[in-house]
């Protein structure tokens, strides 16, 4: 007689065995997710997701920076065993975290009240080495499984022209004048985001100025308009 025709599912993080199975793919048991810190209900920045110190409902570097998307959610903060798995995801290509990663992401939407309905989801292209030298798109991979889960389709019109220069070293506007010389849609991908709302997703909000940059060029290509998403703020 057989108990359990299926083994149960393995936490990602601490190889137990799971009491319930999350909806389909692997994730994380309670005590493994309880370690991850997480930003509270009620004080998140309605433009970048993160901790929100403000009486506003945008936290000080949102209200206080241009951010030219409409609404904006995050999974985690990026500290942490948070940081610590995406570090392990994007570097070590522990692709399993994806559907994890997201399924939080696509909590956060919800639970946002947001101001659009994505029709699609578009991550930030790799340039074409660093993607072969890293064997794939970290944030490709995650909004494949988030526009699954929201419903819509998951669309790739953004190319990365070249690699970009030290942007560390760069202060905010040159970050973003760089950044913006590096995307671009090509022409036959146009009609595929024109007039289109688009949920852009990126693995973790830093400044915001990929995600500006990515933003800009997509609206200047005909974009209706563009909400963001990612893994973890920092
Ligand atoms: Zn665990
Ligand atoms: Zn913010």
């Amino acid at each position: 007689m057989a108990d359990r025709l299926v083994a149960p599912p393995l936490c990602l993080v601490c190889g137990n065995a799971m009491a319930e199975a999350p909806d389909g793919t692997a994730g994380l048991c309670r005590s493994c997710e309880n370690a991850l810190p997480c930003i509270p209900e009620g004080r998140r920045c309605q433009l970048c997701g993160g901790e929100n110190d403000t009486a506003l409902s945008v936290c000080h570097e949102c209200a206080t920076t241009p951010r030219p998307w409409l609404c904006g959610v995050t999974a985690f903060p990026y500290h942490g065993q948070a940081g610590a798995l995406i570090r392990e995801y994007k570097y070590h290509r522990v692709t399993p975290y994806a559907p994890y990663f997201a399924r939080k992401i696509a909590q956060a939407w919800q639970d946002s009240q947001p101001l659009l309905h994505p029709e699609c989801v578009v991550p930030i292209p790799l340039h074409w080495l660093r993607r072969l030298s890293r064997g794939f798109n970290q944030a490709e991979l995650v909004a494949r499984h988030l526009a699954a889960l929201l419903g819509v389709s998951s669309i790739t019109p953004l190319r990365r022209r070249r690699a970009t220069g030290h942007q560390a070293r760069l202060d905010a506007d040159s970050r973003i004048r760089n950044l913006r010389r590096a995307f671009v849609v090509p022409p036959h991908e146009v009609s595929r985001i024109a007039g289109r709302s688009i949920l852009l997703l990126d693995d973790v909000f830093t400044t915001g100025a990929t995600l500006t940059a990515a933003t800009e060029i997509l609206l200047a290509a005909g974009a209706a308009e563009v909400a963001v998403a990612t893994i973890a703020r920092a």
